[in-house]
């Protein structure tokens, strides 16, 4: 057993709706705790540097825009290989090709306002968990 953190964020289509709670329920109960969690809004510089990484691809001023259009909850997981154990919560990144039952099948409006974020890799996890909390803040 290799307990893991991740780092997650409920995105705008999802605060909007008012269904963080119900994203909240999938992760713990699929043995993911949350050890720290904020609701805050992202501005355009922190959404630009967070998706770095996507810098070329063709939907990335689109999705900074969307990032920043509403609050965002920003929150570690932790549990057993939380990193994969989260994408399989999630599902697959566009709504229609998510497995029946994944929080993006259930809740995401389109393949950008899906509802949900989760790291990749226990690398960019440290990463990004890094750029939105300091030790302190996380009680596991
Ligand atoms: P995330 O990184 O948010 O957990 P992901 O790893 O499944 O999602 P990525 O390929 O990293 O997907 O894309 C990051 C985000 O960019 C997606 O979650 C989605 O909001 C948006 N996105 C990805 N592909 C597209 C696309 N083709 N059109 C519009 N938005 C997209
Ligand atoms: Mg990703």
């Amino acid at each position: 057993m290799a307990v893991e953190r991740t780092l997650s964020i409920i995105k705008p289509d999802a605060t909007r709706r008012n269904i963080t709670g119900k994203i909240n329920a999938r992760l713990e109960e699929a043995g993911l705790r949350i050890v720290a969690q904020k609701r805050i809004r992202l501005g355009r510089d922190q959404a630009e540097a967070f998706y770095e990484v996507h810098k070329e691809r063709p939907f990335y001023v689109s999705l900074c825009d969307f990032m920043t259009s509403g609050p965002v909850v920003v929150q570690i997981l932790e549990g057993d290989q939380a990193v994969e154990r989260n994408r399989e919560v999630m599902g697959a990144t566009n709504p229609t090709d998510a497995a029946a039952g994944t929080i993006r099948a259930d809740f995401a409006e389109s393949i950008e306002a899906n509802s949900v974020h989760g790291s990749d890799s226990a690398d960019n996890a440290a990463r990004e968990i890094a750029f939105f909390f300091k030790d302190e803040e996380i009680v596991g």
